[in-house]
This record gives C-alpha cells, structure tokens and sequence, in this order.
C-alpha cells in the first residue's frame, strides 16, 4: 500500500504457515522455486501451459484445435481453445456426481442457525436437470440470457447451473437492487426470463424480493417467465407469466447438458459501480472455467473434502467464482450463506467455520473491519482450527486489519490470500500461494499464473521498469478467464480496458511494486493524492488512522480518505471517519468533543506518516457511502467535499442513501 520507496522497503515479510498446505499429492505448488518455472512457462508459453491445464481440470466434449488466438498488440480481446466444446454444468456437477453422488456439494446455512441443509452432488444434479427442463418448457434457448434474482440461497446455484446446462447465459443480479436498477439490468440484457424469491430472508428481516421484481418489469414488457422459489410461501403469482420453482420438481432427473463452444458465453455480471456507472462484463465459458477451476485449486489449496466458506453473494463476481464454479469444479463442498456476519449475533463466522469444519474462508475487508472491533475475547472460545487459508478481496486490507485476521483468526496458522483482481478478470490476478510465497501485510504477493503486471507512468505511457516504483497497473497479455466485451457495447470495452495503454489491458488501480516483485495496490488511480509532490494512496491513510489508539483503545473503525483541489498544496487530503463505539460514548455523555475527535485523528496521521500527510480536515461521520458489496465510494466523498451535491452521479449501487444527507450536512456544518 505505501507508494513512498523506502516505506516498500521496510514491509514485513512473513513466511506462508507451510501446513496450510494440504500434504497430499493433489499438484499444488509446493515451492516458490516451482512457483516462479511455473509461472514463467505461463507467460512465456501460454499455448503450452494452458493447453495442458485445460484438457487436466476440465472435461471436453469436443477438444480444441488451438488454445489462445490475440490480435497483435492486444487491442482486441483474445478467444482461448478454438472449437473446443463443453458444458459448464457437466464440469461442476455431473463427473463429480457420476463418480461419487454422495459427496456433498452444498451446505446451505440458512439466515437462522439450524434452518439449512446440505446437497449432495447426485441431488445437485437432479435438481439442475429438473429446473433446467422447466426452463426449456418456458421456451428457454441457447444464448437466452435469464436473470436471477436470488439472495443466497441453493436454489441461486442450481439456477446458475441449469442455465448453462441449456447454453443459456446467466445475469444475476444482487438481491438488494432496487427496483430500476433490475430494471435496467433486464432491459440492457435483453433478457426474457426472471428467476426470483418470493421472500428473502436477511437477518432476520424480510426482502420483498418479488414485489421488486414485479415493480421492475413494469416497464420491461418483454419478459415472458418469471420463476418464483418459495422460501416463505407469502405473495401471489401472475397467471400467465410467474412458475413456482417448484413445478421443476415434475420433471424426470436427468436431462442432457448442450454442448458450447469455448467462447460461447457463460454469463454476464455488472460491475460493483464504486467508479460510475456499472459495466455488463461478459464471461466465456472455457476460459472462465479455466481461470476459476485454476485458481481455486492454487491459491486456496482445495483438495478433496475441502469445505470452502466464500462470504461473498452470487451477485458479485467473488460469489460465482470462488462460492459457485471454482469450488464445484474441482469437487469440494461450498457453503452458501444467507445470513449476514453478525446474525444472529457477532461470532456467526466462528460458529459456520467451527460446525462446518471450514478450511477455506472467504471474505472481504469491509467484514473484518466490522468484526475486528469486537474485540478477542469471544473469537478466542472458538478452535478454527479446520482453517488452512483465509482470503481477503475487494479492497486493499490494511496492516492493522491483516494482522487482526492472521493471529486471531489463522492463530498464525493459516496463509492470508489478499487476493486483487476484478470483475473484467473472472479470477484472482495476484496472491499469496499457501505454503510458498511469503507474505507481506497490504501486498497482494505475486501474480497468478498467466498474469504479466506492469507498472505504467500515467504521464508518459511508458512502463517502469525499476524497482521499487509505483505507477499504474496494467496486464501485458491477455489471461484465459479475461471478460470478452462489455454486452452490446464493445467499443466501450476497448475504449475502457485496451486502448488507455495500447498493448495492455487496463485495470484502473494504481499501484507499487517493491524491490522483490510484491505487488501493492493502491486503488483507483483517482485515489492517489499528491500533497506537495508527496505521492500517498488514500489506502495508506486510511490504514494509519486503523492504527490510532486514544488511552490505549483503538479510537477509528473505519475511515474514507480523498484529495481535493488546494491552491498551497496542490491536492489536500480530507478524511471521514467512522469512531468507535466507546468512543461514541464518552461523546454521549459529554466528556470529548466531536471537535477534540478530528483534532486527535488528525494527530494520529500527522506522527504516523507524517505532517505533510496530516489531513487538512477529518469529519467524524456515523457511516461511510458504500457499494452493495461492500466497497468504500470515495467518488461521492469527493463530490461532496467539492460541495458538488446535485452531481453525485450514480447511486443505484449505494447500498446505504439514507446515509447521505447526514454527510452533507456535516461538512456544510464545518464550513
Ligand atoms: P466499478 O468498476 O463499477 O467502479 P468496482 O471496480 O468496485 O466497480 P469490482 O470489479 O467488484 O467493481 O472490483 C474491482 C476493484 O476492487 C479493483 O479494481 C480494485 O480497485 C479493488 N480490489 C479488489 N481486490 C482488491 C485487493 N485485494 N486489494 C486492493 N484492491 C482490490
Ligand atoms: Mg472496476
């Protein structure tokens, strides 16, 4: 995270724990000296190296005749595995339930403790073939797009699957989107079909997630099929066009799987939305597969039995990939759950991975930051000691954070994966490997096989060949599970990836890299402000003010920093900070100020990075404006420091707006 060269320097490095390593003989890397020849074969003879991959981790029903075609100089997207065929349903479910039905493939945590059940593979794939059927009957085809609209729940997988398991391609939609942000989902994808609940249920607490759906094909007249799962059997159908789910339950258990081209798409997802307006990512079949069979198995070390715990929603790209197809893939069990971190109460995490012997735990920051301010003592009554990895993803993860979750989570046991990539890359582009590489707090570690990262300078487009540098974060070669187009809009997608730095793809991180190679980033390229020719990614402040502590109590929870115009400086650093809750109390009750808490955040900046550092104003705020999946948006920050208020542009994937008059006010207050 730090872009100063001398602070790279000094980041601690920490050996991998080696028995978060499965001792098995299941071809995992086992050490950095196989690491680096393997992924040296990888960008220096990809045909060759995931040629091979490709025919060992998936099942073909055609094989391919040539594995990557580019364009020279890479201003087009690539295809991978010309004229191959398969089906992705066949590689999740099928071979895993031809050869050993019983395996459970699912375990459903349900939102109240108690209340889930697990599937096995024979079980998943009745259930894919019979509501597969049911979509065929509705008239579904190959290359239809259906959405779905499901919280987390087994039947959002066996949705997925069925809809691959007809060449159909899946948008799912996360099932916290208002009404017209569906919409516009439905309408961008031309999609006919809808697979929704009639209830979710979260936290104890009811989403009408069909009245949504309804509301929102109000103005979408071409879809012709809504298929509704009955979590609490409340709500009526529409005759004529709403299908219980449960009607697939008429159908005979098998139905044969339609083979794809290796190109054909897989599904599409919308990005998180933290810079603007979403973007509809398209995924191939192979390639994706590839990427997300490749990377679960390595990074996370899944071997067979593993239970994989990814705490991330199918509407998002971490949620396909690592709680749907990357583990399905290689046979392992995954855990779905509908709950959130701290239903019914704050151990619930601890609770799944203890009962469940978890092995592999999935997460994004935003969750360790809250669970982190409770404190040890009840974490410590837990054993995790099933855990082997524990992955991080979404946002840079301060130091603080990254040693909270290494001692009292992975009790040094276990490998942190902070695992950096995006929605456009279908898989994890830069990690630690478990066991192998060392790790250092706020670095992603190394880059995944087939991955070439370079640093560019912004200004000249040239890229930085020393080390340690900083600059802009591009990919110099295209990767299997790359995303192939934005839906409908290519020339957005080249405009948007490919054509900012010809030659690379793009990923709109800034980022350093230090002495041996570590890849720290930074985020956004708009996120790192320049104080008085001081480069400082907004990360690293924000991880400073994690470390600020206030009669030996830690004072902040979580914090959002942004550069703004100043005529002195050049950009001037302001932050919003979200206090503790011991804190709120002595507030409360009159012994510090909200002015004394600004006064002392400032401080703890100014002695931990440095005065130039030193934010040139700190409003202390109950809550930060964040995307649905958790992620900090600093855009609408930005504006309204600027007091650019009637331009906060969109919001549909704000998951707190209730939020956002308070925050104007507050900085208008302090004008
Ligand atoms: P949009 O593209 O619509 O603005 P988004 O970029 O937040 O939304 P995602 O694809 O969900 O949508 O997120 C990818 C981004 O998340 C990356 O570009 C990067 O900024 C950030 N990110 C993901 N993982 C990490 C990580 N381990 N460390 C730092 N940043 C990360
Ligand atoms: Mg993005």
């Amino acid at each position: 995270m730090p872009l100063d060269n001398q602070k790279l320097l000094d980041v601690r490095s920490v050996d991998a724990p080696a028995n978060s390593l499965p001792a098995d003989g299941h071809g995992h890397v086992r050490d950095l000296e196989t690491y680096k020849a393997m992924w040296k074969e990888s960008v220096e003879n990809p045909d060759k190296f995931f040629g091979e991959q490709a025919r060992n981790l998936l099942v073909w029903n055609r094989d391919f005749d040539q594995v990557l075609h580019k364009s020279a100089n890479f201003v087009d997207s690539p295809a991978w595995f010309l004229n191959g065929q398969l089906n992705a349903a066949v590689n999740c479910v099928d071979r895993h339930a031809l050869a050993d039905p019983n395996r459970i493939a699912i375990i459903y945590e349900a939102d109240e403790p108690g209340e889930g059940y697990t599937l096995t593979y024979g079980e998943l794939l009745k259930k894919v073939c019979q509501l597969a059927q049911l979509l065929i009957s509705r008239g579904v085809k190959k290359g239809d797009v259906v959405t779905i609209y499901l919280p987390m729940v087994p039947e959002a997988v066996i949705s997925m699957l069925a809809v691959a398991r007809i060449g159909a391609i899946h948008s799912c939609v996360f099932a916290g989107f208002s009404p017209g942000a569906l919409r516009d989902r439905i309408l961008d994808a031309d999609s006919r079909v809808v697979i929704t609940i009639d209830q979710g249920l979260r936290a104890g607490k009811v989403i009408e997630a069909k009245k949504i759906v309804d509301d929102a094909l109000e103005s979408c007249p071409d879809v012709q099929t809504v298929v509704v799962v009955e979590r609490t059997g409340k709500g009526g159908l529409i005759p004529g066009r709403d299908i219980k789910y449960g009607e697939a339950g008429k159908f005979k258990p098998y139905c044969p799987a339609v083979p794809v081209d290796s190109e054909h798409p897989l599904f599409l997802l919308y990005t998180s939305g933290s810079t603007g307006k979403p973007k509809g990512m398209q995924h191939s079949t192979a390639g994706y597969l590839l990427g997300a069979a490749l990377t679960a198995k390595h990074v996370f070390g899944l071997t067979p039995g593993d239970i994989m715990f990814t705490a991330g929603d199918v509407g998002w790209i971490t949620g396909h990939t690592y709680a749907v197809y990357g583990p399905l893939i290689n046979g392992v069990t995954t855990v779905i759950f509908e709950s959130t971190p701290v239903y019914p109460t704050h151990t619930r995490y601890w609770d799944i991975v203890d009962k469940h012997q978890v092995t592999q735990f999935y997460v994004a920051p935003t969750a360790l930051r809250l669970l982190r301010k409770y404190g040890h003592e009840e974490i410590e009554k837990y054993s995790l000691k099933s855990l082997r990895t524990l992955g991080s993803v979404g946002e840079p993860i301060a130091e603080e954070v990254w040693e909270w979750y290494f001692h009292n989570v992975g009790r040094g046991r276990c490998t942190i994966c902070d695992t950096y990539w995006l929605t456009e890359s279908g898989s994890i582009l830069g990690t630690s490997f478990p066991g192998v590489t060392p790790m250092k707090p706020g670095s992603c570690g190394y880059p995944f096989f087939g991955i070439k990262p370079v640093l560019i300078n912004p200004t000249t487009g040239v890229e930085v060949d020393e080390r340690p540098a900083e600059g802009v974060l591009a990919i110099a070669n295209p990767w299997p599970s790359m995303a192939r187009t934005i839906w409908g809009d290519y020339p957005r997608y080249q405009d948007t990836y490919l054509r900012p730095f010809p030659g690379h793809f793009f990923t709109g991180d800034g980022a350093a890299m230090d002495h041996e190679n570590f890849i720290f980033v930074a985020g956004r390229m708009d996120d790192v402000v320049n104080v008085s020719g001081h480069r400082l990614s907004t990360a690293e402040i924000e991880a400073s003010f994690l470390e600020g502590k206030l009669d030996n109590e830690p004072m902040i929870v979580e914090s959002a920093v942004v550069g703004i115009e100043d005529e002195l400086t050049g950009q001037a650093i302001v932050a919003f900070v979200v206090l503790e809750g011991w804190l709120k109390d002595k507030i409360a009750a009159g012994e510090h100020t909200v002015s004394d808490m600004s006064r002392e955040a400032i401080q703890v900046v100014r002695k931990d990075i440095g005065p130039f550092a030193a934010p040139k104003k700190v409003f202390v705020v109950g809550d930060l404006p964040k995307t649905r999946s958790g992620k900090i948006m600093r855009r609408i920050l930005r504006k309204i420091v600027s007091g650019e208020t009637d331009q906060l542009g969109e919001l549909s994937t704000l998951s707190n707006p209730q939020i956002i008059d308070d925050l104007i006010s507050t900085v208008q207050n302090s004008a």
